[in-house]
């Protein structure tokens, strides 16, 4: 690897590693990636940039469905260049399209394929963020305890690294979790274990751990408590381009303390604060949120008809976010839908470009293509047989009849190959070809040299006897073949060489003959 190359996969990895993404200049490293990756041929970088542009689109709902459409192609050729990391990380932000589309039997599926795939060298780091994500998906389908396990797996993974940051990362998200699913004094615990470990490093906590051991507090109708922390919260008031709704999130979380608290117009300030900062259509969800409160706010003071009113105001808003959350869904299955159609028509023209055109044979290209991983398999007990069949005086057929009535000669050679190549078995195969022009070629593997010979002899037969009558009068059509017998670490070339050299002494001695043999010692010709 060039320096370039190496620099750009080392920020590569600090992006990869790390949950909070300057999108804009992970966007400008993805695409550097990307280009340097393909023009130095380093193809597990050309990809890894890719699966940052994903990420990236990721993070907004919006470019979920551009994010899968990269991501499914991803999937494809990581697998095929065996790439285990990028699968594991791909199979994780598949996890996350899974989750916003709302789909968490597919986003927990996701998620366990990237953790298993995860090789054992990978870093603590990448470690914990995938046993987060698993978590989470394990939390969505409401299995508490397992997604707890796994937090708690990785805290200790956390730990055991010295890694305060990403521990206070896993223990929030255990705390949300144990919340949410009811259990308030668990997930309490679980913040004052947090916050100790971040006083003892002298170090913040992130706006969303206060919003979260608000909400906590709040449950546990700690309501002095949850005021401190909403207006720590509040205080922070920095907006995040990963977490945009955090300051509307925070008024009213601070809403919600004062409400409980009975200051009531407290708590209505901070409500109008918090839908002044919710107005634009990515804070949807907070806005219903809004309206919810809000409706509760006046039951409390006694207003129903203003609290019907809100909530009226709150269903709609949740539907219509239900109905926005189906249209993305929609959205993204279409562009699933569309890659897996793009895949099929890259693989249909991987494999037309192998084939020839005339006879539907395999070409050239499969021959150079397959013939050294087959000789590496091969053995001198188990030589692999290489034979070329050439159309003898076929000159004739062209200049005596014509062109079209020598391809349909082609064709119908080409059909009478098939039965020289054994059976696919443990071992034993081959394959036929068309070398060009009126040569052809077949391989054979994994069956003795008695039984390759008795078949192309069959072959020679074969095609001596065929009803020519009715492509070429009188005109006779016979094959010579030359055949020899390679094993590693012989060349394709050598073994090619040897076949033409004997074709050539079938040729010489009389044509319509089969010559050579699996061990290269002698050229000798059954028929002579
Ligand atoms: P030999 O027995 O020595 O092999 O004689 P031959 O006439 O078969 O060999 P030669 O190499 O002299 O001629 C091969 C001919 O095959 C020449 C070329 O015009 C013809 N040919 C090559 N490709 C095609 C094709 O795709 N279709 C047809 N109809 N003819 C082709
Ligand atoms: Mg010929
Ligand atoms: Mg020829």
């Amino acid at each position: 690897m060039d320096g370039h190359a190496i620099g750009l996969s080392s920020a590569v990895s600090a992006m990869e590693e790390s949950f909070v993404l300057d999108q804009q200049a992970a966007a400008v490293l993805a695409a550097e990636a990307e280009e340097t990756g393909r023009a130095v041929r380093n193809v597990e970088l050309e990809l890894r940039g890719q699966a940052l542009v994903a990420d990236v689109l990721l993070r907004q709902a919006e470019t979920t469905g551009e994010a899968t459409r990269i991501l499914r192609t991803l999937e494809y050729r990581a697998a095929e260049h065996q790439l285990i990391m990028l699968q594991a990380r791909v199979h994780r932000l598949l996890s996350r399209v899974a989750a916003n589309m709302g789909d968490y039997a597919d986003q927990l599926d996701h998620a366990l394929r990237g953790l298993q795939l995860l090789p054992a060298h990978a870093s603590p780091r990448i470690r914990i963020m995938h046993l987060m994500a698993l978590a989470e998906a394990l939390f969505r389908t409401r299995s508490t305890e397992s997604a707890v396990r796994r937090y708690q797996e990785a805290e200790q993974v956390a730990l055991a690294a010295g890694d305060t940051l990403f521990c206070s990362y896993v223990v929030n998200d255990m705390a949300y979790c144990l919340y949410a699913a009811g259990q308030a004094q668990r997930a309490e615990s679980a913040m004052i274990r947090l916050l100790a470990l971040l006083e003892s490093e002298g170090s913040q906590p992130l706006p969303a751990m206060l919003d979260t051991l608000a909400r906590i507090q709040l449950a546990q109708r700690h309501t002095e408590d949850a005021i401190q922390t909403a207006k720590r919260l509040v205080a922070c008031n920095q907006s995040d381009t990963d977490y945009p709704e955090g300051p509307a999130e925070a008024a009213l979380t601070m809403a919600a303390a004062y409400h409980q608290a009975g200051a009531l117009t407290d708590a209505q300030t901070a409500l109008d604060r918090a839908r002044e900062l919710s107005a634009g259509p990515e804070l949807a969800r907070v806005q219903a949120n809004v309206l919810r409160e809000q409706a509760e706010l006046h039951a409390t003071s006694g207003d129903f008809p203003a609290a019907f009113a809100a909530y009226k105001a709150y269903h709609e808003a949740s539907e219509q976010l239900s109905s926005r959350e189906r249209e993305a869904q929609a959205r993204i299955r279409h562009a699933a839908f569309e890659t897996a159609e793009a895949r099929r028509d890259a693989e249909n023209f991987r494999e037309q470009s192998l084939r020839d055109a005339l006879t539907g044979l395999r070409n050239r290209r499969h021959v150079d293509a397959q013939l050294p991983a087959l000789l590496t398999t091969a053995t001198a007990a188990q030589p692999l047989a290489v034979a070329i069949v050439d159309v003898d005086h076929f000159k004739r057929i062209n200049d005596t009849w014509s062109h079209e009535i020598g391809d349909q000669v082609l064709i119908a050679i080409a059909g009478l190959l098939g039965p020289a190549v054994p059976a696919e078995g443990v071992g034993v195969g081959g394959f036929t070809a068309r070398l060009g022009g009126e040569e052809f070629l077949v391989v054979i593997a994994g069956l003795a040299e008695a039984d390759v010979l008795d078949r192309l002899e069959k072959l020679r037969l074969a095609v001596e006897c065929y009803p020519w009558q009715l492509l070429t009068g009188d005109l006779p059509v016979t094959v010579s073949i030359g055949v020899a017998g390679g094993w590693h670490p012989a060349r394709s070339t050598d073994v090619l060489g040897d076949a033409d050299r004997n074709l050539y002494a079938a040729k010489r001695s009389g044509r319509n003959r089969l010559c050579g043999q699996l061990t290269r010692t002698t050229v000798r010709s059954t028929t002579d």
